[in-house]
């Protein structure tokens, strides 16, 4: 298990608390460095109970996202991410080619937040500091997703990342990418992002 609540409260998750215990090992932080250890721990039979991602002095350490995985697009079932419950589906394909298919896929383009409100879990998880992944990697990552849509299933785009906006430079740069005559493939896209940026009037 992983994520911001085990982050924080790992005992409670294996269960050193008293409760019961939901997993055989966490990976605290950000688990892009840890995971593939996890695997191979796991294949040997030499699974540890918590997988932190420190460097060799014990500090955390962040990954930078200069160098991003491609995402294998064109062979992940798209399936799992209908929100269209079954059970509506077969109906709403009735009235036509596209109606059914409501897919949100999480697609991130940078991490950590500087804004640190008192609600919010990124600031904390991910850092004050935003990393951002280079243009180039989104594009062709948004560009993969594209060449799989219907195009009535696939009018707009939702960025799952909280930090596409603080960065103004970024974000024009992204927006400029994403919508080039020659890399047009989508109407829009949409993302969440602090009133800060309306206020410098980057929607203009
Ligand atoms: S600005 Fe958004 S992402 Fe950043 S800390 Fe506040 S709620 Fe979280």
């Amino acid at each position: 298990m992983g994520g911001p609540h085990v982050t924080e409260e790992f005992d409670e998750a294996l269960g050193r608390n008293g409760g019961e215990r939901h997993a055989d090992a966490v990976a605290l932080g950000e688990a892009d460095e840890t995971w593939p250890k996890i695997v191979e721990d796991a294949a040997r039979g030499t699974l540890k109970e918590v997988y932190a991602p420190v460097d060799d002095f014990g500090q955390e350490r962040k990954p930078s996202l200069k160098e991003y995985p491609a995402i294998p697009w064109d062979k992940i079932n798209l399936k799992q991410f209908n929100l269209i419950p079954k059970m509506a589906m077969r109906t709403l394909r009735r009235i036509g080619d596209g109606w059914g298919t409501f897919r949100i896929i999480p697609m991130e383009s940078g991490r950590g937040c500087p804004y640190g409100c008192e609600f919010c879990t990124v600031t904390g998880f991910f850092g004050d500091s935003i990393r951002f992944r280079t243009n180039e990697s989104v594009v062709s990552e948004l560009l993969l997703l594209k060449a799989r849509a219907k195009a009535k299933a696939a009018r707009s785009l939702s960025f799952s990342s909280t930090t596409i906006l603080p960065s103004t430079s970024s974000a024009l740069n992204l927006c400029c990418a994403t919508s080039s005559p020659r890399k047009r493939r989508c109407t829009g896209w949409r993302k969440s992002a602090p009133i800060s940026c309306a206020m410098r009037n980057l929607w203009t």
